[in-house]
This record gives structure tokens, sequence and C-alpha cells, in this order.
């Protein structure tokens, strides 16, 4: 399975914002974003031009692709799918992205950061209706219950994340969460409304439509 290998903090310097790649990190003067906040390379820090517009769409699809931590292949492949459904290709993008289990797993606040939530997925953390699943991108649906595997609950992470868990008030209203249980359940698909990053979805669309 193929993921990103770029440097987390090089990504969000190119994307001229800060992604929150990294959890903690992201919230202290460590972050790259405050120390060198222009793009790498050995010209980086000279003045940009202000991109056309098929650059600033290319710019919002990376990044996008960024946040999300997907590569170009999967993701066009999400936009074919939304395209191919009936509905605002816009709202059924923004959708699959939010529906990742990584991503969920993320929002729901079993992880820092989507990269973790990808590692912690991938390592078999987590069961999806009792079944096992250790596929980061697995499309969650209406109704799935996600549950941290009986097995890892002694581990010393989730006891170090516990009260977190407990206190977080900023889960998703799409989701669930039973922190009793360890479990997460998807009540409803995420809406436009639910989109994580500041983007025009639109600009993605227009991009893969040329
Ligand atoms: Fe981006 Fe976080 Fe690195 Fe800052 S610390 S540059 S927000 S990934």
């Amino acid at each position: 399975m193929s993921r990103m290998l770029t440097p987390k903090c090089k990504l969000c310097r190119r994307a001229g914002e800060k992604l929150f790649l990294k959890g903690d990190r992201c919230g202290t003067p460590k972050c790259a974003m405050i120390r060198r906040a222009y793009p790498p390379g050995r010209h980086g820090s000279k003045r940009r031009r202000a991109g056309s517009e098929f650059g600033q769409q290319l710019a919002v699809k990376q990044k996008i692709k960024r946040v999300y931590g997907i590569l170009e292949k999967q993701f066009k492949k999400y936009y074919q799918e939304a395209k191919g459904k009936t509905g605002v290709t816009g709202d059924l993008l923004i959708q699959k992205l939010e529906s990742r289990l990584d991503n969920v797993m993320y929002r729901s606040g079993f992880a820092s950061n989507r990269v973790q939530a990808r590692q912690l997925v991938r390592h078999s953390h987590f069961s999806v209706n009792g079944k096992r699943m250790n596929i980061p991108s697995y499309e969650v649906k209406t109704g799935d219950e996600i549950q941290l595997k009986e097995g890892k609950q002694g581990k010393e992470y989730y006891k170090r994340i516990a009260e977190a868990l407990s206190e977080k008030k900023d889960v998703p209203n799409w989701l669930e969460l039973d922190t009793g249980k360890k479990s997460v359940k998807m009540k409803a698909k995420p809406s436009k409304d639910d989109f994580a990053v500041n983007a025009d979805i639109q600009m993605v669309i227009e991009y893969y439509s040329r």
C-alpha cells in the first residue's frame, strides 16, 4: 500500500499554510510554518508570483490531498466515483474523503493526526461491525460501528488518551463517540459543511473537468 513520503512540514510550507499534519507539534513554536513560513527549496524565500487559474486549482487539489494523506491515483478515483453518482460531485467527493476509516478515527479523537490514525488502522487496532479491518481507505457506511479491539485497550497509548477522549468536545455530529465502549458509530453521511479543509472543492472539480 503506497503512502505519501514527503516530510509533512514541507507540505505545509509548499501549501503556504498550516495543514496540521503532525498533531501536537503543530501548536508549538517548533512548527515549521512559524520558523520558515516560505516554500521549501533554494529559492523558496523569494517572492512568489500570483498563480494562474490552473495553478490555483492545482494548489487547492494538492492541499486537500495532503491534508487527507492520499496520492493522486486514489484522489482521482474518488473524483471519478463521485462524478459517476447522482448528486453534486463536490459534495460527494467531500463525503468520500470524510468517510475514510483513518479520517473517522482521527475526527473522533483516537489519534492526534491522520498519519497516526492511518498507522493505528494499519496495525489492526480497530474492528468494523465486529470484523477486523486494517485498510485506512475503507469507506465507513452509515450505521457502521468501529471499536477499539479488546486486546489493544490495555496499551499504554490508549490509557494515555482515555481522558482526552472523554473530554473531547469537537466530535462531528455525524459521528457518535462512546468513550465507555471505546467505539464510534457513523450516524449519518458527512455533508459539505463537515469538510475539514478550508478550501473550495469546486476548484478540484474544475481542475479534473479540463
Ligand atoms: Fe505543518 Fe504541523 Fe509541520 Fe507546522 S508542525 S508545518 S502545521 S505539519
